[in-house]
């Protein structure tokens, strides 16, 4: 039948016998029979019809093609069939031209059984002799606006852009265009655009072997959003077809962020990368685990070590360090000539001894795949020849290094010679200088390498991932146990969650490097994942920012790691009290002592979290991330800093913003005992009363139980519940941090 939707855009054939339309209970879409386009897409629960009634009929696929005589020529035959009531399969071939005529596209679409779930899966066949660059699909125009739209995006951490349609209109350029590519910028795959009180679109994609692909948002001129999932094939000409393994997901839900990242961990918890987690078996050594506080600091040991040790003295817990420019080298050009470190290699291991025995452990900074190209090694190890070549056969260089210009070159994980090369200074990091371990920095970004001689796949593809995962094997062959070491890396990823044992997350403190915006850092990756990687990490420094000795002395600033205008202490305390309740293991940048008296509040604040939350490990440390209660909370506007280690070079190292902000933070954590902990804590000097409820249906509980608090009054019985209504009520003193727990009764 035809729908009286389409009636006035495409001229529906009825005698054809075929419907193109499929219907789950749940969803329902429905294709153009002129040629495949989507142009019904029904939440049937919801009553809402997500595409515009006027949009345009386009392919639901576009293919880039790397010589321009490939390019496809319309028109084309459109075919179609229905396999079952779920699944329907499209077909275009017989393009024009003399290029693509062996060429066909195959599209299948298959509703899930029982979920608002879609899977899409294109195929390709007669690409012989073709370089293909990418296969858009499945590219969907007409999405309208849902009004109060937000758009969740696991960026590493998570983001949350309020607005999206808005921030692309206002784009000053033609193209209004946002997009993201997995696994770089990603750390799972799986978007949400909604309107929390009416419905939202869950974006997908279940591929298990890490291939490349890009997720995107265009605005056209009609205020309507086309979504497109990009896939890119490696460079093949001998190869006839080509079909992604995995399928683009597609669904409709009702809900937040929270709803779309649980209905992702059904299936991301039970993928490979999940199973083989490093934290999940158990293989990461305990001082990791134990760690109640990370120290960030920079430079020589008397800058880093010393005031690690004494601030675990202070705390009576185990503090570790996480150590950027120990290294010989400039930061940020002079990579990968790190040894021996900048203090001298006897002072360097004689310090590190004596911090151990203290039971301070240190991982050291590496780039995971930098060269500079202006090092001495560069020429006389050959590095060009293993180095990333783009399409064009150049090498992939950028600058970071604002002071001597110096630029740093990628190199490729796919040759055995960088995988030789990092392993040997990790050997050294260790064995030598008898560190706890390597933070791999960028780890979690894969780059495209077109070099024939590498002996990987040509272009895209998934070899990053898999010799990243090579590499980690060897380093792990060579190093020595005895120090316990482990591999730390940049950003949070569900794939390298079987070779790391550490995720680094600094979008906890976004502001410090983005300033404020229409975007709000959320926890998406640990609602996903939390259970299976530990992440750590905060740029929160109550000092102006350090600068490294080795840079030019003249754009030295004269007042580094002096405390900070105490107008951004409350900033520090919204950092730690986020990293507090989103299950993160703490950390402090460019902490020295003498803040122990002038930033004494905020250095107790910390001090007391790390003891707070050390007495909640099961739940904040390997629980599963629960959507927290709702509670009333005021909010106050802060001042916000943002700073960065190279800001020095005019002169002016802090940009200063206000925003609002809650004065209270709270996360809910599932233990595997059964057990619900609720982690709260107020950032306000004032006492502020906080009143929530739980069903307990809600944290699939029983019906009763007792329910605890962790302060620093210690552990006492709060409230007692049962018929499945919890209610808590508190007051929170001011700069207060507490554990409630819901223990249910046996
Ligand atoms: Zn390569």
């Amino acid at each position: 039948m035809c729908f009286t939707v389409l009636a006035a855009l495409v001229s529906c054939n009825t005698n054809n016998g075929e419907d193109l339309t499929i219907d789950n209970g749940k969803i329902k879409f429905s294709f153009s029979k002129e040629n495949g386009s989507l142009v019904v897409f029904q939440d049937l629960i919801h009553g809402y019809e997500f595409l515009d009634d006027k949009k345009t009929m386009e392919l639901p696929w576009e293919i880039d093609f790397n010589q321009a005589q490939d390019s496809l020529q319309l028109p084309l035959d459109f075919e179609y069939s229905k396999l079952d009531p779920l699944t329907l399969v499209l077909k275009w071939e017989n393009f024009k031209g003399d290029n693509n005529k062996e060429l066909t596209v195959t599209a299948e679409i298959k509703l899930d059984r029982d979920k608002a779930l879609s899977y899409w899966k294109i195929s390709l066949d007669g690409t012989q002799g073709k370089e293909i660059n990418t296969v858009v699909f499945p590219k969907i125009n007409g999405f309208k606006d849902l009004r109060q739209e937000k758009l969740a995006l696991p960026k590493i951490m998570g983001e949350l852009l309020t607005d999206p349609r808005g921030i692309l209109s206002a784009k000053k350029t033609e193209e209004k265009r946002m997009e993201w590519v997995y696994p770089d910028h990603l750390s799972l795959q799986c978007l949400a655009l909604y309107n929390a009180d009416k419905i939202g679109l869950y974006l997908a994609s279940n591929d298990t072997l890490t291939y490349r692909k890009g997720f995107s948002f265009d605005l056209d001129g009609a205020n309507n959003l086309t979504y497109e999932m990009s896939n890119y094939p490696s460079f093949d000409a001998n190869a006839n077809s080509y079909s992604p393994t995995y399928e683009a997901v597609i669904g409709s839900f009702k809900g937040d962020w929270i709803t779309a990242a649980e209905e992702y961990r059904e299936w991301g918890s039970q993928q490979k990368w999940s199973a083989e987690s490093r934290f999940k078996k158990g293989l990461n050594p305990d001082w990791l685990e134990e760690t109640a506080l990370w120290v960030w600091n920079r430079g020589r040991s008397d800058n880093v070590l010393l005031p690690a040790t004494e601030l675990k003295e202070k705390l009576g817990l185990p503090v570790n360090v996480f150590w950027h420019w120990w290294h010989g080298c400039s930061y940020d050009e002079g990579f990968p000539e790190y040894f021996p470190p900048r203090e001298g290699g006897e002072s360097f291991i004689k310090a590190m001894k004596l911090a151990q025995q203290k039971g301070v452990h240190s991982i050291v900074y590496m780039n995971s795949f930098q060269w500079g190209d202006s090092t001495e090694s560069w020429k006389t190890e050959n590095a060009a020849v293993h180095a990333v070549k783009d399409i064009n056969g150049n090498l992939r260089s950028h600058a970071y290094n604002i002071f001597t210009g110096n630029s740093l070159t990628n190199m490729c994980m796919g040759t055995q010679f960088w995988k030789d090369k990092y392993t040997s200074l990790s050997e050294s990091a260790v064995n030598t200088y008898g560190t706890n371990g390597v933070y791999m920095d960028q780890a979690c970004m894969t780059k495209v390498c077109y070099d024939k001689a590498h002996g990987h796949e040509i272009g895209n593809g998934n070899y990053w991932l898999k010799n990243f995962g090579l590499l980690t094997d060897q380093i792990r062959s060579k190093i020595s146990i005895v120090k316990e070491p482990i591999l730390a890396g940049e950003h949070g990823n569900e794939s390298w969650m079987p070779y790391l044992d550490l995720f680094l997350t600094l979008q906890v403190s976004r502001e410090r490097y983005s300033g404020i915006g229409q975007w709000e850092t959320i926890p998406f990756f640990q609602a996903v994942y939390h259970e299976y990687a530990i992440t750590y990490g905060n740029y929160s420094s109550l000092v102006t920012p350090p600068y490294d000795e080795l840079w030019p002395k003249e754009f030295a600033p004269s007042n580094q790691e002096q405390p900070l205008d105490p107008i951004f202490n409350k900033q520090f305390l919204m950092e730690q009290a986020r990293s507090y309740v989103w299950g993160m293991q703490p950390t402090i940048s460019n902490y020295h002592s003498f803040l122990d008296t002038q930033r004494k509040e905020e250095i107790d604040y910390l001090l007391n979290l790390a003891k707070i939350r050390y007495q909640g490990l099961k739940y904040l440390l390997h629980g599963k991330f629960l959507r927290a209660p709702s509670m009333q909370i005021p909010e106050e506007e802060l001042n916000i800093s943002k700073l960065s280690i190279y800001a020095g070079r005019k002169g002016k190292n802090v940009t200063a913003y206000k925003k609002k902000y809650p004065l209270a933070y709270a996360g809910a954590w599932k233990a595997d005992d059964g057990n619900v902990g609720i982690a709260l804590t107020s950032i306000s000097e004032k006492h502020m009363l906080i009143n929530f409820d739980v069903d307990t249906k809600d944290y699939d509980l029983p019906s009763s139980g007792e329910i605890y608090i962790i302060n620093n009054d210690g552990r006492k019985l709060l409230t007692s519940y049962k018929d499945h209504a919890i209610t808590v009520e508190h007051q929170l003193k001011p700069r207060e941090v507490c554990l409630i727990e819901i223990i249910p009764s046996p």
